[in-house]
């Protein structure tokens, strides 16, 4: 009892100061307390684990940049118990397997498994104190001043809360109380009954992947339930035009997005509509990818996770920049749009120097979605609009798999599907890019559960340079 007490004190602690706290003048005020922050971490958190031990009194840019094979690989130097990853793995692994949430390694340390997709997962820590801030800020972070009234009245109907994901974990659990109803809900079970109890239950805040929101949202306009939710958030996908427009229209509220992975929870939907990481918990060192510097992959120092570190972190993700600073005022970053992982941009040599340059992913998702909405040649009617699709590169090949609605005549599947084709070539044309080759493939659904990712890069191209000198 009183280690739950300790996690409530710290999720409100962390609530009123992410809520109504960290003011800051100007972007150079949040920086200056940012090194602070930083140096504190530094001299003392971080001694603590094995790993930097050596690195006493080194400055933060001359420490080694970590990945997540070499975290995964040394996972015992990383954090302060000395919990090695099998022991991590086979507790994550038992609870999920038996759907029970509730056991923890000696110490109080919980595991979580992170919802991600095909290949290595990631495992992470995270003591009592270090679950009451992740719950907290988070709820900080997405609530509307409605919802919190909700919340804090005690005679109204307690705020419901209804989580889709993947994995649960005890981390997600904390925040359930009388006036809280967190009720999660499993994406390996069938999404039917799922819309059925979504029904019954009516949430306030509806959380899931993009991809389940805009399923569920087409579940609503076929008329299966009838949800009025007051607030509709969107994880752990990318947010794609198709499903927020499909959410939108569904349920009328705008969707707002929390960018939260195994690494941390980096950012969150403003009230103005753009995500802001979350500098008041993390430095985020940009590594640039484009001239023009809008896009960028992040190396992250969380300075308020102890148990397990993560310290100049490069995450798989691609971000793009908001182009000027945010109209809610907040000095934090302002983020136009999680593009999605490194290997979901696209290469091809370029018709000038032969060199490999990307083809960025929100160009294609631009794309696909001019694709659906032109007409095709002369008066004939619109193009139908996909259920889903998928674009994978393999070297010059592009392999086009489209999911069209099931009544769709086969004429029309095929217009589209080369309506498909120009707008993609269209794009690598005006970048002054080789045009690949398109190949159709048929479409083959996602397994139960499992991550979307849309845009792939399997095989890159070789460089035409290489092949000119050979
Ligand atoms: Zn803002």
């Amino acid at each position: 009892l009183s280690r739950r007490l300790a996690v409530l004190a710290r999720l409100l602690w962390t609530f009123v100061r992410t809520r109504w706290g960290y003011r800051f003048r100007s972007r150079s005020a949040l920086l200056a307390w940012q090194s602070r922050r930083l140096e504190q971490f530094m001299s003392k958190a971080l001694m603590d684990i094995p790993y930097y031990r050596s690195y006493r009194g080194a400055a933060h840019d001359q420490l080694p940049i970590i990945d997540k094979p070499t975290m995964l690989r040394q996972f015992a130097a990383f954090n302060n118990r000395g919990i090695p990853l099998e022991a991590a793995s086979e507790a994550a692994a038992r609870a999920e397997r038996n759907r029970d949430f509730m056991p923890t390694l000696p110490g109080g340390v919980t595991v979580g498994l992170s919802s991600g997709t095909s290949g290595e997962r990631g495992v992470f820590l995270a003591s009592d104190r270090e679950r009451g801030l992740w719950a907290g800020a988070i709820l900080a972070r997405v609530l509307s001043p409605a919802s919190l009234r909700q919340l804090l009245t005690p005679w109204a109907r307690p705020l419901t809360v209804a989580f889709f994901l993947r994995a649960n974990s005890r981390l997600y659990t904390t925040v359930d109380g009388r006036r809280l109803r967190f009720v999660f809900f499993d994406l390996l079970e069938p999404m039917a009954d799922h819309v059925q109890a979504l029904d019954a239950l009516q949430p306030d805040l509806l959380i899931a992947p993009a991809s389940v929101l805009g399923h569920l949202a087409r579940c609503q306009e076929e008329g299966q339930m009838s949800l009025e939710p007051r607030q509709v958030v969107s994880v752990a996908e990318v947010l794609e035009p198709d499903d927020q427009l499909a959410a939108q229209r569904a349920w009328r509220v705008a969707v707002s997005q929390v960018y939260q992975c195994t690494e941390g929870f980096l950012a969150a939907s403003c009230s103005s509509g753009r995500l802001h990481l979350n500098e008041e918990f993390l430095h985020v060192e940009p590594l640039w990818l484009d001239e023009a510097h809008t896009r960028f992959v992040p190396l992250l120092t969380d300075f308020t996770r102890h148990t397990q570190t993560f310290v100049r972190y490069r995450l798989d993700d691609v971000l793009r920049l908001a182009a000027e600073p945010c109209p809610c005022g907040r000095v934090t970053l302002p983020l136009e749009a999680v593009e999605g992982r490194q290997d979901d941009m696209l290469w091809l040599p370029g018709l000038d120097d032969g060199a490999l340059r990307p083809v960025f992913a929100d160009l294609l998702r631009r794309a696909m979605v001019m694709a659906q909405g032109s007409g095709t040649e002369g008066n004939a009617p619109p193009a139908p609009s996909l259920e889903d699709y998928r674009l994978e590169q393999c070297g010059l090949r592009w392999i086009v798999s489209l999911h069209f609605p099931e009544d769709t005549p086969t004429e029309r599947m095929v217009s589209a599907t080369m309506g498909v084709f120009r707008e993609l070539r269209l794009v690598c044309q005006c970048a002054g890019l080789q045009v690949p080759d398109m190949e159709q493939a048929p479409w083959i659904p996602l397994a139960q559960g499992a991550k979307r990712r849309r845009i792939r890069c399997l095989q890159k191209p070789e460089p035409l340079v290489s092949k000119r000198s050979s």
